[in-house]
């Protein structure tokens, strides 16, 4: 940090740095990768206020987003959700290109976990 960024306020109004809806509708949504159905990226999961469990800056979660294919019902939930709309929706568009499948990934876990 140089001296000049230092001396910077800290506490300007800079703290509506929110993600805005707007931004949110710029990603666009890819079709399911298992049935090619449309999805819907409006999934939420409510959490309890004593949920023990936070994300990786430390916030609890009390809400997690997820996409869903709205003709098989298949969803990007994993283990918790994601912390924003937009990032269950950039998981889910990376997960169509990729192909991969959870319940394959379970499986094959499952598989090793035998031997
Ligand atoms: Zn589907």
């Amino acid at each position: 940090m140089t001296p000049a960024e230092a001396a910077k306020p800290t506490n300007t109004k800079d703290m509506n740095t929110e993600t805005s809806p707007t931004e949110l509708a710029a990603v666009p949504l890819l079709a399911c990768p298992f049935c090619g159905g449309e999805a819907s990226g409006t999934g939420i999961i409510k959490y309890s206020k004593n949920h023990e469990a936070w994300w990786k800056d430390g916030t609890r979660i009390i809400e997690a987003h997820f996409c869903a294919c709205m003709k098989c019902g298949v969803t990007n939930k994993g283990l918790v959700g994601h912390q924003t709309p937009a990032l269950a929706v950039n998981h889910w568009n990376t997960r169509s290109e990729a192909n991969v499948s959870d319940q394959a990934t379970a499986s094959t876990r499952l598989n090793q976990h035998d031997k």
